[in-house]
This record gives structure tokens, sequence and C-alpha cells, in this order.
């Protein structure tokens, strides 16, 4: 199994980079905020608590995301390996994870970040609320929490898988194929150094 958390701040291109790295390397990819926003259209019980807290630009409490994603993941047990896409974005769902991983013998290759400047962010994120309908794209204060929220709550993930040997990072500013490349070049290394293990 290859396991990749691509990790981000908002706006980083997260789920632009997904779709095209399980189309290379066979993986599934699961994104929190996709499955958020398909309960919150679905309007199920979980939506609806989670819409309170997406809408103010707050994280989901740890235990309902935890669980959910331990579910999703349950729903592809054969799978090649997952690319977590807007999770863990605290330490206790690192933890929850690692452990959740360990108890079906698989765990993190590595957390892979793409880093982007704040300005770029921003500006990338009221671009794309022009189209993506998405209400938390839509006010710069909802933006700005969450570009918060990103560094105090989200950013120490970073330093938990670093301290874990398990971190790269790479530029997430230039066209897409160009951030894909990057990307690619440290999952192959990954994945190369996995096999001689
Ligand atoms: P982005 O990273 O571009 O802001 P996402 O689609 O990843 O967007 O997430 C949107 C929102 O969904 C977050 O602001 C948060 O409210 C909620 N969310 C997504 N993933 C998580 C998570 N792992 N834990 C808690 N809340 C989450």
């Amino acid at each position: 199994m290859l396991n990749v958390i691509l990790f981000g701040p908002p706006g980083s291109g997260k789920g632009t980079q997904s779709k095209k790295l399980i189309d290379k390397y066979q993986l599934v990819h699961l994104s929190t905020g996709d499955i958020f926003r398909q309960n919150i259209k679905d309007n199920t019980e979980l939506g609806q608590l989670a819409k309170n807290y997406m809408s103010k630009g707050l994280l989901v409490p740890d235990e309902v995301t935890i669980k959910m994603l331990e579910a999703e993941v349950n729903k592809t047990p054969n799978a090649n390996g997952f690319i977590f896409d807007g999770f863990p974005r605290t330490i206790l769902q690192s933890e929850a994870l690692d452990s959740f991983l360990a108890s079906k013998n698989a765990e993190i290759n590595v957390l892979l970040a793409m880093s982007v400047d704040e300005d770029e962010l921003r500006s990338r994120l009221k671009e794309r609320a022009i189209i993506s309908n998405r209400p938390d794209d839509a006010n710069p204060e909802i933006i700005q929490k969450r570009i918060d929220v990103y560094k105090n709550e989200t950013l120490p993930v970073m330093n938990y898988y670093s301290n874990k040997n398990k971190f790269a990072s790479v530029n997430g500013v230039g066209p897409i194929d160009e951030v894909f490349a990057r990307l690619c070049e440290v999952l192959d290394e990954v994945h190369a150094q996995k096999n001689l293990n």
C-alpha cells in the first residue's frame, strides 16, 4: 500500500493534484471536505452538523471527522493505497489515523506538503469562489479564518510527521502540470524506498 497525506493550506491545490495522482498511482482519493459537502447536499445528520462549522471556517469536531474517515477507508478494503486530502487536520486526527492504519498493518508513507504563499492563496480562493459555489470561499473573513485555523491547528501535523521522518515538501506555485511533476518525483522516490525495505 502507498498511503499519502497531501498537505497544504486552503487553496493550495490539493483537490486538483489528488485527482491526477490517483490516476497515476491507482490510489483512492479521500477528501474529508468533499465528503462533508456531499453530506450537506444529501441533507444527512452529519451534513447538518458539519455545515455549522464549515460555514464559519471552523473545523468539524475531531470525533465526528475521525469516525467518518475510518468508515470511508473501510469501504475499500482492497485499495492499493489512499491519498488523504484535508485529513488529518489536527494532531488528534493524526494519532487516530496512525493507530487506525496500524490496526490494518498499514501506515502513512509520506506527508507531502505543497507550499503556497498567503497572497497567492487569497487570490486563488477569490477566483475559485466564482465557479465553486462554495459559501466558505465567498467571504474574505471566512477565508481568513480558514487560513488562521490552518496555521494554528493544522500546521503542527507537519511537524508530527516530520518527527517520524515522513515529510516532504514541494513548491505549490506554478502551472498545474509542473506542480504535479514535482509531486510525482517525491512519490516515485518514496515508492522506490518502500520497495527496497
Ligand atoms: P480547503 O482546504 O480548501 O479549505 P476542504 O474542502 O478541505 O477545503 O475543507 C472545507 C471545510 O471542511 C474545512 O474548512 C472544515 O470546516 C471542514 N473539514 C474538512 N476536513 C476536515 C477535517 N479533517 N477536520 C475537520 N474539519 C474538516
